[in-house]
């Protein structure tokens, strides 16, 4: 069986790592010149831990992350602690894994560590698949074309693969992230300890969290009615940020402070979709599932859909057509329980001053950013299909 994969995001190198680890035949199509990642953080949770550890990143991930102590959500205006959440002993036994920050750049690498260096083609700007029934075929912007047994998209948020299968797109949600990278010495951290803290604020909110002992990431999420780029990103403006968080915690402001240099994000969300593909043709992390980043599940999504195609694709390599279906049917309702999730974060951490967030600050809530945290950590993609190792299922 040959698999093509288009895009060496997380997903893709994910998935390329998991079939070459099941003997599966595969390559790799990537538009960048190099494989690369955006210089930000990233939250990888147990359930992601879990199958990197299995991929083979056992202890890379020490090496390369940062293990907070605990995730507390604060109130916008003064940091008052609403809820906290220890990432300690009693966390790790209940959900088997720690809970990492990682910079993104350095996980990215870690998998690209793993995948055979001939099976990736970059400068491979995929224009369109087809499905003949018997296999797939992927075209390029250079005028090439392969074909495969399958094709995978990983292709990201606006991806070439979904156009060509699906009709229907992620839309954007009405927010922006700002990301960056403060270093710690400019903005020598109120908090002594490591930990992922959350602003929760009037249509707002602020992320923060270290990734190393040099760099402290920040996200700020803030609503913009329309996005008019091209461009999913483009640089952002220190001062209209600044502005935009006039009143909030110190701490806020001297983390904004020390931002030299910020991107803006369009935030994209998607209703889930019935199908991912056709015979030949899936879908896999945002392309399959565009998810509001507010459960900072997205990658540790497209690491659980790497982990079960590549299952399904093992338990009926005779069958392509039926097992990309069992994949699709086995995430679907996975991915969609997530987009939910994330989807109610997005009102409720951006109420405004009033009964409801009083509500929501007094009832504890704050705290649980993951409404059903045992069913998204507490999951191992492994055991999602029988053939695979045993665990809990979603
Ligand atoms: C602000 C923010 C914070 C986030 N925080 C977290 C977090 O803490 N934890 C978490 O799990 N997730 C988080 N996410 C989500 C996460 O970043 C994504 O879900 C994840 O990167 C998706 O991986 P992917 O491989 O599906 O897509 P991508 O990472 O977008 O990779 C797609 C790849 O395909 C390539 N490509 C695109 N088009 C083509 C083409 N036509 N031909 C060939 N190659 C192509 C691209 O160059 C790229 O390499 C966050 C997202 C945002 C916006």
């Amino acid at each position: 069986m040959r698999v093509a994969i288009v895009g060496a995001g997380m997903g893709g190198l994910a998935l390329a790592v998991a079939l070459q680890e099941a003997g599966i035949d595969y390559q790799i199509y990537e538009r960048a010149p190099r494989p690369t990642e955006i210089g930000a953080g990233i939250h990888v949770a147990p359930n992601g831990v879990r199958l990197l550890t299995r991929l083979g990143l056992a202890g890379r991930l020490d090496e390369i992350g940062a293990r907070p102590v605990a995730i507390e959500s604060r109130r916008w205006q003064d940091g008052t602690v609403l809820g906290r959440t220890p990432l300690d002993a009693e966390f790790e036994q209940r959900y088997g894994r720690p809970y990492y920050v990682v910079h993104r750049i350095a996980l990215h690498q870690e998998l690209l560590r793993l995948v055979q260096p001939s099976r990736l083609h970059c400068d491979r700007t995929c224009v369109a698949v087809t499905d003949h029934g018997d296999g797939a075929e992927i075209r390029f912007a250079d005028g090439t074309a392969v074909t495969a047994d399958l094709v995978v998209g990983a292709d990201g948020i606006r991806s070439v693969v979904r156009r060509a299968v699906l009709r229907d797109f992620p839309v954007y949600s009405g927010y922006v992230a700002f990301r960056g990278l403060v270093r710690a010495a400019d903005a020598p951290f109120v908090f002594p300890e490591p930990r992922l803290v959350l602003w929760l604020g009037p249509e707002r909110h602020v992320v923060s969290y270290p990734i190393s002992a040099d760099f402290i990431n920040l996200v700020a999420v803030t609503p913009v009615s329309r996005w008019t780029h091209d461009a999913w990103s483009v640089p952002g403006d220190l001062d209209r940020l600044r502005h935009a968080y006039h009143g909030w915690d110190d701490s806020v402001r001297t983390l904004l402070g020390g931002l030299t240099a910020v991107t803006e994000w369009a935030l994209y969300d998607q209703d889930p979709a019935d199908s991912w593909g056709t015979g030949r043709v899936t879908l896999l992390g945002d392309a399959a599932h565009a998810l509001l980043p507010f459960v900072a599940q997205g990658a540790n999504m497209a690491f659980e859909d790497a982990v079960v195609l590549t299952a399904c694709l093992r338990a009926a390599p005779e069958n392509v057509p039926g097992a990309l279906r069992r994949y699709e049917d086995l995430r679907r309702p996975r991915t969609a329980r997530i987009q939910g999730e994330a989807r109610a974060n997005a009102v409720s951490f951006h109420l405004p001053d009033s009964p409801d967030q009083v509500a929501r600050d007094s009832s504890g809530s704050g705290e649980n950013v993951w409404r059903d945290r045992d069913r998204i950590f507490g999951y191992d993609a492994g055991a999602a299909i029988p053939s695979a190792r045993s665990g809990t299922h979603a």
